[in-house]
């Protein structure tokens, strides 16, 4: 079993997509571990996204991540990292595939609606950004 994060992105809270998305995760077939609405502070955003530091676009990521309540998903499954990836679609939701979820709710390659771990030991490192064990075992009892 693998771990990945999914972020519910303030985009995706504001355009009242939280229920859409979290059907396309149980679909798919993920078990949500840990689910919460919270709201980062511009330093917690760019803690999270700290490997982005050095790019053009982290100041703008930085503020959008800080700009309104977000919904922290962690989730399990057999290949969970590749699987959510599929599902999300493209970072850019313009060259997403049909039916992801960047291509059915995000509006631009900045707000696209969620996040995706995009290796394994970043899906259990973000996990525990947001998620401590002693919660996730309470949630899997
Ligand atoms: N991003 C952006 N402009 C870019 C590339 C990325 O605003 O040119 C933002 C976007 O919100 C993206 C996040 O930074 O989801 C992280 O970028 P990454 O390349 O890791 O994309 P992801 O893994 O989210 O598809
Ligand atoms: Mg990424």
């Amino acid at each position: 079993m693998q771990r990945t994060l999914c972020i519910i992105k303030p985009d995706g809270v504001r355009s009242n997509n939280v229920g859409n998305i979290v059907a396309m995760i149980q679909k798919a077939g993920f078990r949500i571990l840990g689910l919460k609405m919270i709201r980062l502070s511009k330093e917690q955003a760019g803690e999270f996204y700290a490997v982005h530091k050095e790019r053009p676009f982290y100041g703008e990521l930085v503020n959008f991540m800080s700009s309104g309540p977000i919904v922290p998903i962690a989730l399990e499954k057999d290949n969970a990292v590749a699987d959510w990836r599929t599902l999300i679609g493209s970072t850019d939701p313009a060259e997403a595939a049909e039916g992801t979820i960047r291509k059915l709710y995000a509006a631009s390659k900045g707000e696209n609606a969620v996040h995706g771990s995009d290796s394994e030991e970043n899906g259990r490192l973000e996990v525990a950004f947001f998620f401590s064990e002693s919660e996730i075992a309470a949630n899997t009892l």
